[in-house]
């Protein structure tokens, strides 16, 4: 069974050197113009690049604060992967339609999956709505004929769900950082085994994944390992 790549794009401008570091926090709360100088989605591209060359498809969720500019709109388009919401304001079906249409309109595409920026913790941003709340963000995917909802849950054994009207639900991942998953019960060698019994989303943060040497090298190791697939064009 093919795995899924979850991409979620949270820092316009990564988390290093410190300049980029604080633009990213300046422009998750407040406009700023999207620079390509300061390195805007620098890791995203990086990481398309690597994807496009080894001819692996991903859903990728964009925030507010980093929608795509043009040439990565052609990185993506010349991938074929597909665009998400990563919601952010997640306190009424409004917010949530008020951001998926920004993300439509940015775009160009209709907007079929969306996964939630945060897991039920911390606020991040002004913007921020921090509460977790799946079945909420189920029942606004089902309203408007999305067809993915992809879960912030940590069990990457958990399997996924039919929730009709042509939507599907993956309640959870396995987190390529180790930070938010149970590297003991769940190295990286048990999803290259699994992958060939089970559906599983992999979901990994460029601005992570790239800096650090470790996960770079077990992320490029699964692209070539391991089927990777989207479900609809
Ligand atoms: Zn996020």
């Amino acid at each position: 069974m093919p795995l899924i790549l979850r991409i979620d794009v949270d820092r316009p401008y990564g988390r290093r050197p410190l300049a980029r570091h604080i633009l990213s926090r300046t422009s998750s709360d407040f406009y700023f113009p999207r620079v390509a100088a300061f390195g805007y989605l620098a890791e995203l591209r990086a990481m398309l690049e690597f994807l496009n060359e080894a001819r692996v498809r991903s859903y990728v969720f964009f925030r507010r604060c980093t929608l795509p500019s043009q040439s990565l709109l052609d990185l993506l388009d010349a991938g074929g992967h597909q665009v998400g919401l990563h919601l952010e304001d997640s306190r009424s079906f409004s917010t949530f339609m008020d951001e998926t249409r920004r993300l439509e309109n940015h775009t160009g595409r209709k907007v079929f999956a969306v996964s939630k920026h945060g897991s039920g913790g911390a606020k991040f941003g002004r913007r921020h709505y921090a509460p977790y709340e799946p079945d909420k963000y189920v029942e606004w995917a089902r309203r408007t004929s999305m067809r993915l909802f992809l879960g912030n849950l940590e069990d990457p054994t958990i399997e996924p769900e039919d929730a009709g009207g042509g939507l599907t639900v993956f309640p959870s991942a396995f987190w390529l950082e180790p930070q938010w998953r149970d590297t003991r019960n769940f190295p990286v060698s048990w999803l290259v085994e699994q992958a060939a019994r089970q559906d599983i989303v992999t979901l990994v943060h460029p601005e992570n994944v790239l800096s650090n040497e470790r996960l770079t090298a077990d992320f490029k190791m699964l692209l070539r390992t391991v089927e990777f697939r989207v479900f609809y064009e």
